[in-house]
């Protein structure tokens, strides 16, 4: 039978709750059970897709089309599995599921509320990730415990103690134990007011993890355990962590794992947890020092969580080649400015990243040209791929004024398009290309070289693509077409031979990296990066 955990937070929001759970999930599965995790996000947009990265930071993208919560990323990362979109259901998607089945006339004759019928479709979606294969689901709360919007949610986990069985659910919560600077003391009141209004929608958490900027002490412990009513062994200290990735070790230290198995009964089945793969990794990242400097220049800037997935994946490619990444957040609006100063000079490398609008296009073209002529490695991210082919056209392959629809629909050369069969349907959503799609690579270019095979799949998530009628003039003039759609239609990757690296991608492999296996576009581009930060840079060929 599957268990679950719910994982909810108080006092405040952003104190890591996505963290903790997937650290639990990786000690989980390194003690042998088969995990998942899930998210339940209280927003009422039926999925992600339609937020701006602002707001919530990027939208994961998961091999079966899902748009979702950054935080699946996290889950990812940590667990080491492929999740699915049914890891994640919003308010809205959960009252559009009610709806639609009132419309059909499911419950004839009924009043349909919140309790039940919402509190029911929350406990479906739960449900759905219980199966045979799975031992443990774990599922985020999104949102601080307090909250309007969080009511059914918690309503629903309640309940479902009671359906599924004691020893089958546990329930920790999340809170911030303050260090307050002229009493010099860490401070326990927010935690027992929050754990006392998770207690007011009648849930008694079963583990209280308490992140801190200095452990908890003894004492401290005991005094949590006395006015939270847990036992002292279920209060944890989340001291913050060097890096996301020893998290893990932070917990396993504080015995979080032993006891949830303890709770939940999975005797016999789970010996010790065998860290000795990760405990190498966080080993690694630690010795991991020589520095390289990426800039990402994008729009989301200010919102760093708006590009995640792709600092965590120079991240773990810089963990593989004994670098430490430092990355340069770039407005790519202020491009024009930056390039007269200079200061674009000192990266090692730039990333031009995905996003979606008219804004800071060009700003993104210069960066690619800067870094095509100046020999910079230079790795573009869907959207980045488009402007690199843009910034080609019309500066090698004399396409003057080439653009993309997004930037001018009425270019004379719209080298960047929708393909012919999206140009009439309507629905935003029904345009776009979503999910895992195969490539086949060009046997010997970077690309090939770089995934060391010649099909390969990756998550997309956009509508325009590499116009196929310019793709003879722009290889004509040198860009090479590294990687297509297996019909050859759709151009998925391209190259600069003779560049150190200048790479664009239609795809986002940004999503598939994992810390202990970093993803091998990632890896090779920021092993270029750091061959320019040594000085080993070749010159550049006639490009
Ligand atoms: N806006 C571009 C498109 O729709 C790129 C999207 C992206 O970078 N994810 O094709």
């Amino acid at each position: 039978m599957t268990k679950h955990i719910f994982v909810t937070g108080g006092v405040t929001s952003s104190l890591g709750k996505g963290l903790t759970a997937s650290a639990l999930g990786r000690l989980l599965k390194s003690r042998g059970l088969r995990v998942t995790m899930q998210k339940l996000d209280p927003y009422l947009n039926v999925d992600p897709g339609t937020l701006n990265p602002i707001e919530h930071g990027e939208v994961f993208v998961t091999d079966d089309t899902g748009e979702t919560d950054l935080d699946l990323g996290h889950y990812e990362r940590f667990i080491d599995e492929n999740l699915t979109r049914d890891s994640n259901a919003t308010t809205g998607s959960i009252y559009s599921s009610v709806i639609a089945k009132e419309r059909r006339g499911d419950f004839l004759g009924k009043t349909v509320q919140v309790i039940p019928h919402i509190t029911n479709e929350i406990k479906d979606r739960i449900l759905r990730l219980a199966s045979e294969d799975i031992d443990v689901v774990i599922t985020e709360v999104g949102g601080t415990v307090g909250d309007i919007e969080i009511l059914p949610f918690l309503e629903a986990i309640r309940q479902f103690r009671n359906d599924v069985g004691r020893d089958n659910v546990c329930y920790i919560h999340l809170t911030l134990v303050p260090y307050i600077g002229p009493s010099g003391e860490q401070k326990t009141k927010p935690t027992q007011h929050s754990v006392t209004d998770l207690r007011s929608r009648g849930i008694q958490p079963d583990i209280i993890v308490c992140r801190s900027a200095a452990p908890l002490t003894e004492g401290l412990k005991r005094k949590i355990s006395n006015l939270c009513d847990v036992p002292l062994e279920a209060v944890v200290s989340a001291v913050d962590a060097r890096n996301i990735y020893a998290i893990p070790l932070v917990l396993h230290d504080e015995g979080l794992d032993s006891y949830v198995c303890q709770l939940l009964r999975f005797d016999g089945a789970e010996h010790e947890a065998d860290l000795t793969d990760w405990q190498r990794l966080v080993a690694r990242i630690d010795a991991a020092t020589k520095p390289v400097k990426i800039g990402v220049v994008g729009k989301y800037v200010d919102l760093p969580d708006a590009y995640l997935s792709v600092a965590e994946a120079l991240r773990h490619a810089g963990f593989h080649n004994d670098a430490r990444v430092e990355i340069d957040w770039i407005h790519a609006e202020e491009i024009g400015g930056l390039l007269a100063e200079g200061r674009l000079r000192d990266l090692d490398g730039i990333v031009i990243p995905g996003g979606f609008g008219e804004r800071a296009l060009e700003g993104k073209i210069a960066a690619a040209g800067f870094a095509r002529e100046q020999a910079i490695p230079c790795l573009g991210l869907c959207l980045g791929l488009q402007m690199m082919v843009v910034e080609y056209a019309r500066n090698v392959a004399g396409l003057d004024g080439a653009s993309s629809r997004e930037l001018n629909p009425n270019s004379p050369h719209l080298v960047v398009d929708l393909m012919d069969e999206q140009r009439d349907v309507v629905d935003m959503g029904g345009t776009m290309r979503l999910g895992l799609y195969p490539a086949r690579l060009l046997p010997g270019s970077i690309v090939e070289k770089a995934y060391g095979d010649e099909l390969v799949y990756e998550r997309h998530r956009h509508r325009l693509e590499v116009n196929p009628k310019y793709r003879h003039r722009l290889e004509e003039t040198g860009l090479l077409c590294s990687g297509t759609s297996p019909d050859d239609r759709l151009v998925e990757f391209i190259e600069l031979p003779g560049h150190p690296f200048w790479v664009g991608t239609q795809a986002h492999p940004e999503f598939r990296s994992r810390p202990d296996r970093p993803h091998p576009l990632f890896y090779e581009f920021v092993g270029a990066a750091l061959d320019r930060a040594e000085g080993r840079n070749p010159p550049l060929l006639d490009v």
